[in-house]
């Protein structure tokens, strides 16, 4: 542990913990334009230098490790004045255009030359002149207001795992853009969105819709995949204009995919149903809720007094909440008497726990968003989590990045086999066969506690069920060469531990 002083006050934190992070930790405030908690240490914007007691020169805190004894002060005359003149240079280049950037009033950039700028700058340059770049469907580039900051290239890359933006060109005629200039082609997560400190990148739904300070924020959870992300609703007169993700809040940590955070305009869709329709002669009619309840009611009484309580089904689904589909069963065990439920979920989600029962003895899962990050070793089989989980997928990426071990068996080419340590590409299905032959090569070598498993109820059978499956035979089957199937199974057994991670797709 480091024991130090941040503006006289006492702070205790791990070794390499640097001064910014303390400081957060502690609640205290240095300000930035350049850093996220996702991302590693950049020291690019200069803002959060720090005075340190005794030494001549000022430390970025963002990428200085806080030391033994230190007695660091984050507000002094010199700073503000430092800071000042850092922000003057950043507003050399930057339009004077708050009136009209979506931005404003939730700008950064804005927020901090209020807060440390001067009335007047000293420094004489021609402004940026560039058009906005609105080629893209969703995001919206404008470089004119473009710090240089690099955020959207550091957290597309690093931490999205995708690439698609560059700092292109050199000094003063720098921009961000996608390679060669194209039209930008990527993820569309937003994520670059989020973290522009400035109004440079803008989500295009929503521009010119509200001025933040306008905008009600509401949280609920994303219906689209099994994450269960909190989205950030900005929502003006019952209205929701926008969706985003904030920092430490939810499950998702502010990450959000693009169907999170761009999928909700079918709401307002005009082919939506939105009232309730009743079928007369023939034809749909708009009806109230009342008749329409009223009319349910009594459909459902006929059909109990002519063919009894259990002629009635209900079909849930797993895009309603848990309280609606706990709702609707109550409704049919107390009200209509009929035990006749089922939901979309059950073709896969059902079986996938009927196994696991049957297997561990556990009816749910006993994962959770950040099962991946203590991993030493995560084996993803034929499942593209990064599309169809995207910020579970998120942490499979993160985790490679802690170090671990990230082994991939798909026939496709995906987002994980790009970045995974190994890619074994094995004809489409041939999983079952895949997992034997790892079975097979970790009792053969006793790459397992054989006492322990031999007592395993079943385990004879189960062996002699595995004796088809040599890595010759296994590579056949599956397309994967012998050599990188034993290294494989070598690599799952010998991790301190490890995670299988697999999707419906399977
Ligand atoms: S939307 Fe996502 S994938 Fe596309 S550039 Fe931004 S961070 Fe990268
Ligand atoms: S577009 Fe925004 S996030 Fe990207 S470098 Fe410019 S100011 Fe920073
Ligand atoms: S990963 Fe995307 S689709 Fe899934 S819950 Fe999160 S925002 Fe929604």
């Amino acid at each position: 542990m480091v024991e130090f002083t941040i503006n006289d006050k006492q702070i205790s934190v791990e070794n390499g913990t640097t001064i910014l992070n303390a400081a957060r930790m502690n609640g205290i405030k240095i300000p930035n334009l350049c850093f996220d908690k996702r991302l590693r240490p950049y020291g690019g914007c200069r803002l959060c230098v720090v005075e340190v007691e005794g030494m001549p020169r000022l430390f970025a805190a963002c990428s200085t490790p806080a030391a033994p004894g230190w007695a660091v002060k984050t507000d002094t005359p010199k700073l503000r004045k430092v800071r000042q003149t850092v922000i003057e240079l950043l507003l050399v280049h930057h339009p004077l255009d708050c009136p009209v950037c979506d931005k404003a009033g939730e700008c950064d950039l804005q927020d901090l030359a209020y807060e440390y700028g001067k009335p007047e700058g000293r420094f004489i340059r021609h402004r940026k002149e560039a058009p906005p770049d609105v080629r893209g469907p969703l995001i919206e580039l404008t470089s004119n207001r473009c710090i240089l900051c690099g955020k959207c290239v550091r957290i597309c890359s690093e931490h999205q795992g995708r690439g698609a933006l560059g700092l292109i060109g050199r000094g003063f005629p720098t921009v961000v853009q996608p390679a060669f200039g194209e039209i930008l082609e990527c993820d569309y997560c937003g994520q670059c969105v989020d973290v522009c400190p400035t109004g440079a990148l803008l989500s295009k739904p929503f521009k010119f819709k509200a001025r933040a300070w306008f905008l009600e924020e509401k949280e609920t959870i994303c219906p689209f995949c099994g994450c269960g992300c909190t989205l950030t609703l900005g929502v003006r007169e019952g209205k929701i204009l926008r969706s985003r993700g904030k920092e430490d809040v939810g499950r998702n940590k502010g990450n959000l995919c693009g169907r999170g955070r761009f999928g909700f305009d079918f709401i307002y869709s005009d082919t939506r149903l939105k009232t309730p329709l009743i079928k007369k002669d023939g034809a749909f009619v708009p009806a109230t809720w009342d008749e329409a309840l009223e009319y349910i009611s009594g459909e459902l009484k006929k059909i109990i007094n002519t063919n009894g309580r259990e002629s009635i089904g209900a079909i849930g689904s797993h895009r309603c909440t848990n309280e609606d589909n706990f709702m609707l069963r109550k409704f049919m065990l107390n009200v209509i008497g009929s035990n006749n439920m089922d939901s979309s979920a059950s073709f896969g989600y059902a079986k996938v726990q009927k196994a696991l029962d049957a297997a561990f003895g556990l009816k749910t899962h006993s994962i959770n968003m950040d099962s991946p990050l203590d991993k030493d070793l995560i084996l993803v089989l034929e499942s593209d989590i990064s599309i169809t989980h995207p910020v579970f997928g998120l942490n499979i990426l993160q985790a490679k990045r802690n170090g671990s071990q990230v082994i991939v068996a798909d026939c496709r080419e995906t987002k994980l086999t790009r970045h995974s340590s190994k890619h074994l590409k094995m004809k489409e299905g041939t999983s079952t066969a895949f997992l034997n032959g790892i079975m097979k090569v970790v009792l053969d070598r006793e790459l397992c506690d054989r006492a322990a498993v031999s007592n395993i109820t079943g385990f004879p059978g189960f062996e002699q069920g595995l004796e088809d499956y040599t890595p010759a035979k296994v590579s056949l089957i599956t397309g994967i060469p012998e050599e990188d199937i034993i290294s494989a199974a070598e690599a799952i057994a010998n991790a301190r531990n490890r995670m299988i991670s697999f999707t419906l797709g399977v």
